[in-house]
């Protein structure tokens, strides 16, 4: 009998626990962004974030992204710029990539929900019969949909003190009004647990010698007719702005003085902005807004990047071959990857980018790889361009130039191999020519099913045994690894002897499925291809292990060359 109440007081405690956990304890800041686009607002996300982490707290992110596609995964490069992948196989906005190298918070599909998501889950309910013969409509199933994705991010982080919500596009814009309606409505229940920054932009007019406040109280203007008043107004601006325009800011947008903050441009690299916003205050504001105790804000390690960024002893040139270098976006994360290997050796950075349609013969790679002491080829898709790659490859491993092929750039690897060192002059990706005879990349048998193009790739974590001895074994130092995948077509084993026996090694490998996920060539200072996307995880606190060796190796090459 006893044991039976208590079963029974137990279900209620947890049913009651659930419940309450739903509403989780967190607080909450929404940020918003006004007058125009790429203003940075991800980034100074992340930033505040990195601050309330170095004040003891624990942070969740979420990205709201007002556009219809369910996920970017589809979308061109051009459009969109990078795909971020999560460990559970998400294709996320690329602003998760800022989040997941300033914070520690854990990011998944929960950290990101688009429009098309939304209206997903709403239409498949309906269907379902959840709403039991009510006309469904914008107020209020899908403001809940978002409202329940916005507690559902916070709880996937395990008791965040703080779930920080981006609201991706500019206040203004039709398609995201369901989100700050949501927001809105958000705020009713949690009064007092919520924090709505507005960032904005504060531009200075030079014929008028002015700085000018109009757009901002237009912006804000906006936000209060739908019902969201700004706690925190952020303003971008290119130096920092007189007492006299916050004062005015404050006063035409009805916020405390205090909170117009400004976020002015950073001069060295972007790792400034945290440090920079700090000195402004903005984080001890924030904690003043939503009754956080002031704990002290440690930022010494990052101080110590910031500083090691100002100060470089060398220089290293990386040469990028891909076809969307005109986006600046499109290789964010290995951009900032190779960026966090060059800081690790206190060198600046140096981008060569390599259209490699342009190469018309030998000459033309040769004249453009001289200035470069290492190539990486990122991932991509597709046949255009793929031949001058193969050639790039092909020079690198003839003359000796580190080269990481990441993805595609592992299959450029394979191809230039198998082509020029086995002899198969046909060699080739399927992706790039179906009926090839010597089908070096193909397709797995579960793959060639598909016909969907979105979600239905290779996607997110697997696991790496890494074979001792190895170039990879030995930057890692450990014997399995967890690595991020966004691909198709697989290295093909039918070869794997006759390369082995060439020089090629399979340095890593998904052993479940026997799949080959790190090539390099035996007698080569550095050549290595992964088959995932290694810049995904790195930090500027934590390079990853395959771009510090890589950017390493080509300091060395850039010694060799310089004398
Ligand atoms: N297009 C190649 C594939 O699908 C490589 C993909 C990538 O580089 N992300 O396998």
């Amino acid at each position: 009998m006893d044991i039976l109440f208590a079963q029974k007081v137990l279900k209620i405690l947890k049913s009651s626990f659930e419940n309450f956990d739903m509403e989780s304890m967190s607080k909450y800041i929404f940020m918003t962004g006004g007058v125009v686009s790429s203003l940075g607002k991800g980034l100074t996300s992340a930033s505040i974030a990195l601050l309330l982490e170095a004040r003891g707290y624990k942070v969740a992110m979420l990205k709201l992204d007002p556009y219809l596609n369910v996920d970017p995964g589809t979308m061109s490069p051009y459009q969109h710029g990078e795909v971020y992948v999560t460990d559970d196989g998400a294709e996320t906005d690329l602003d998760l990539g800022h989040y997941h190298r300033f914070t520690n918070a854990h990011l998944s599909k929960f950290s990101n929900a688009t429009s098309g998501q939304v209206y997903d889950t709403v239409i498949k309910n309906e269907r379902h019969g959840d709403y039991l013969g009510k006309t469904v409509q914008v107020i209020p199933h899908v403001t809940d949909e978002i409202k329940r994705r916005i507690l559902l991010s916070s709880n996937h982080n395990q008791n965040p003190d703080v779930t920080f919500v981006e609201i991706g596009g500019t206040v203004g814009d039709i398609e995201s009004l369901p989100f700050l309606e949501a927001i809105r409505q958000f705020r009713l229940k949690h009064a007092k647990d919520c924090l709505n920054i507005h960032l904005t932009y504060v531009p200075y007019l030079k014929a008028a010698g002015e700085l000018k406040t109009k757009p901002t109280q237009h912006s804000v203007q906006v936000l209060r007719e739908i019902g969201i008043i700004p706690d925190l107004i952020l303003c971008r601006c290119e130096d920092p702005l007189p007492q006299e325009i916050k004062e005015k800011i404050a006063l035409f947008c009805s916020v405390d003085k205090d909170a117009v903050i400004e976020e002015p441009d950073v001069k060295h690299s972007i790792y400034e902005v945290p440090l920079s916003l700090k000195h402004f205050g903005l984080d001890a504001t924030v904690c003043k807004l939503l009754d956080l105790k002031l704990n002290k804000c440690n930022v010494k390690e990052w101080e110590e990047i910031v500083r090691k960024v100002k100060n470089p002893k060398k220089t290293v040139s990386i040469g990028i071959v891909g076809k969307y270098l005109q986006h600046q976006d499109a290789y964010k994360s290995v951009f900032e990857a190779l960026t966090h290997a060059a800081v690790q050796q206190e060198a600046k950075l140096k981008i060569v980018s390599i259209d490699s349609e342009k190469f018309s013969n030998d000459q033309d790679i040769e004249e453009k790889i001289k200035e470069c002491d290492g190539i990486l080829i990122p991932g991509g898709f597709g046949e255009r361009g793929f031949e001058g790659k193969i050639r790039v490859a092909k020079y690198a491993r003839e003359n000796n130039i580190p080269y990481f092929g990441i993805c595609l750039g592992m299959q450029v690897l394979a191809v230039e191999f198998v082509r020029n060192v086995l002899g198969h002059s046909d060699a080739n990706s399927t992706e790039m020519e179906p009926e090839t005879n010597t089908p070096i990349i193909s397709l797995l048998s579960e793959q060639s099913r598909v016909t969907d193009l979105g979600g239905t790739m290779r996607l997110g974590a697997y696991t790496t045994h890494l074979t001792k001895g190895t170039k990879a074994h030995k930057a890692y130092k450990e014997n399995t690894v967890s690595e991020r995948h966004r691909h198709r077509y697989e290295f093909n084993n039918a070869y794997i002897d006759e390369c082995k026996e060439k020089g090629l090694v399979i340095s890593g490998q998904y052993k479940e499925k026997s799949l080959c996920e790190i090539l390099e060539i035996k007698d080569h200072p550095w050549m290595l291809g992964s088959q995932f996307h290694p810049e995904f995880k790195s930090k500027p606190t934590k390079p990853h292990p395959l771009f510090a060796d890589f950017v390493k190796a080509s300091i060395n090459n850039s010694k060799g060359n310089h004398g």
